[in-house]
């Protein structure tokens, strides 16, 4: 049995520890088997690490979505303070439960009798189907065996998961991280017997679960294309309710919306479903999307083509009725990025370069494919340099991006949207996604004077150190800024902080 074996890392806090570090203490504290698997899962790139949001918000956003779901984390009191903040920001609405440690309890190993002791109390079966514990970037560095958690308590099914930043690259990632770990339940609990029917009751028809957060509608849009071929949309993977689980691996064929879901698939996989990559937006998209769903579910041609003589037209007559005109450059952490730049280029879009955080896998490989053949740079596992780069380079009309490329690119008056906010907030999918995002681009692009009066409005005030109104301008001091680098260089690279 391993146990906490580093009473510094409480002290230093994962944020400003170095990485290697955090993962050599993780490995001598008993968890290089779920590193190596994570490594292997979630491949690095040049972004390597978190530049966005704790990637352990991905797993405690599925977690808190899910009914009858009671989520807990354990990890240095400020990381949950973010992520409880984070939670709230996007409407949680429910209690996030947290189990406090200190060195002492850290690293005598009382800090797993306490969230042994946590789970007991809170697993009421009248109340919860599951409770998630996650281990954090310290408690996993120190080797908090969650696994030795009972898997069940009156009947209420306890999931531990680590989701260390220096181990899991994005938020996007750490969903899979916990649906992959619910479905590995699920699937182990209907080898075993009969299992409980989803809400709604068992389809009559063979279904597809469908891998990815999406946008409401577009399951709806989904399952109306799919009604032609006999087919019917099937789960949302990661699910809102522990049964929807076993309805998810009950289908006929998963559909990898989002093509991150390494461990969801692997689970998948094992329960002899086929995985389609890709998904149904746009005309070309849908097109091909549906023939590789119905072949994977051996419909007939005439069936395949009764589903895409039913949704084609009217996604070729959206796209024509509301066209996107400019030339624009895309990236973002959601895993859909490819997606949204399909449907911008078959609106009309001249879109250039799109970057996303998440790694390339085969089931990006069709939309890569397609972006590349219309000469659009496709980076995986983009890095905030990559993107400012692609601005730089570019000259787009528009930029959507995360938060520092929307900044980066006000500040040049380039018009620009949030990706998370403003873009995956949208239907993408079939006929409701045809033109969705036309009105929101075309609102931006048309934004550039406003950018540019702004520009003018503000010149003079100042860049960088010296911005702002001042009677003695700060002055720069680059030799400060030289001096640490220097410092830096030379110190070991062990020693690097990574920040979160
Ligand atoms: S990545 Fe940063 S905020 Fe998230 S758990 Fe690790 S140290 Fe905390």
């Amino acid at each position: 049995m391993s146990q906490p074996q580093d009473a510094s890392l409480e002290a230093t806090g994962a944020c400003h520890g170095g990485k290697e570090q955090l993962d050599r203490a993780a490995r001598a504290a008993g968890k290089s088997e779920t590193l190596d698997r994570y490594a292997a899962d979630y491949p690095v790139g040049p972004h390597d690490q978190p530049q966005s949001m704790c990637p352990a918000f991905g797993s405690l956003r599925v977690g808190l979505r899910m009914r009858r779901t009671a989520t807990v984390l354990s990890g240095s009191a400020c990381c949950v303070y973010g992520l409880t903040f984070t939670s709230h920001f996007y409407g949680a609405r429910r209690s996030v439960g947290y189990v406090p440690f200190n060195s002492e309890t850290l690293v005598t190993g009382k800090l797993f009798e306490d969230l042994r002791d946590a789970v007991h109390q809170l697993a009421k079966p009248e109340d919860y189907d599951s409770i998630v514990v996650i281990n954090l970037c310290v408690p996993t560095a120190s080797g908090v065996p969650l696994r030795l958690l009972p898997p069940s308590i009156n009947g209420v099914r306890i999931i531990g998961i680590d989701v260390p930043g220096f181990g899991v690259p994005t938020h996007a990632e750490a969903k899979d991280v916990l649906a992959g770990a619910m479905l590995a339940y699920a699937r182990s609990e209907a080898e075993q017997g009969p299992v409980q029917a989803p809400r709604a009751g068992r389809s009559a028809r063979p279904t597809v679960t469908l891998l990815g957060e999406v946008f409401p509608v577009d399951p709806v849009s989904i399952g109306r294309m799919l009604e032609p071929m006999g087919l019917a949309a099937g789960p949302v993977v990661p699910t809102r309710e522990w049964r929807e689980l076993y309805a998810a691996l009950d289908c006929a064929v998963v559909g990898a919306l989002h093509p991150f879901y390494t461990a969801s698939i692997r689970e998948l996989s094992a329960a002899g479903r086929a995985v389609v990559g890709s998904a149904p937006v746009g005309y070309e998209g849908t097109a091909s999307w549906l023939e590789a769903i119905g072949e994977a579910c051996g419909v007939s041609r005439a069936k395949i083509d009764a589903a895409k003589n039913a949704a084609l037209p009217g996604i070729r007559g959206a796209l024509a009725a509301k066209p996107v005109r400019g030339r624009i450059t895309l990236s973002g952490y959601e895993g859909s990025e490819l997606l949204v730049a399909r449907l911008l280029i078959e609106s009309g879009g001249d879109v250039r370069y799109v970057g996303t955080a998440c790694p390339r896998t085969p089931w990006a490989e069709a939309d890569r494919a397609w972006l590349a053949a219309r000469g659009v740079e496709v980076r995986f596992r983009a890095s905030l340099e990559h993107d400012l780069a692609a601005l730089g380079a570019y000259e787009p009309d528009l930029a959507i991006g995360t938060t520092p490329v929307v900044q980066a690119a006000k500040e040049r008056g380039v018009p620009a949207l949030y990706f998370t906010n403003l873009i995956s907030a949208r239907p993408l999918m079939g006929p409701a996604g045809a033109g969705s995002l036309a009105q929101v681009v075309g609102a931006a692009l048309a934004n550039r004077a406003r950018f540019t009066e702004m520009r003018a409005f503000f010149e003079g005030v100042g860049q960088g150190h010296a911005a702002g109104v001042w009677q003695d301008v700060p002055r720069d001091r680059p030799e400060f800024r030289a001096q640490q680098l220097i410092k830096l260089k030379k110190k070991p690279k062990s020693e690097e902080a990574i920040g979160c």
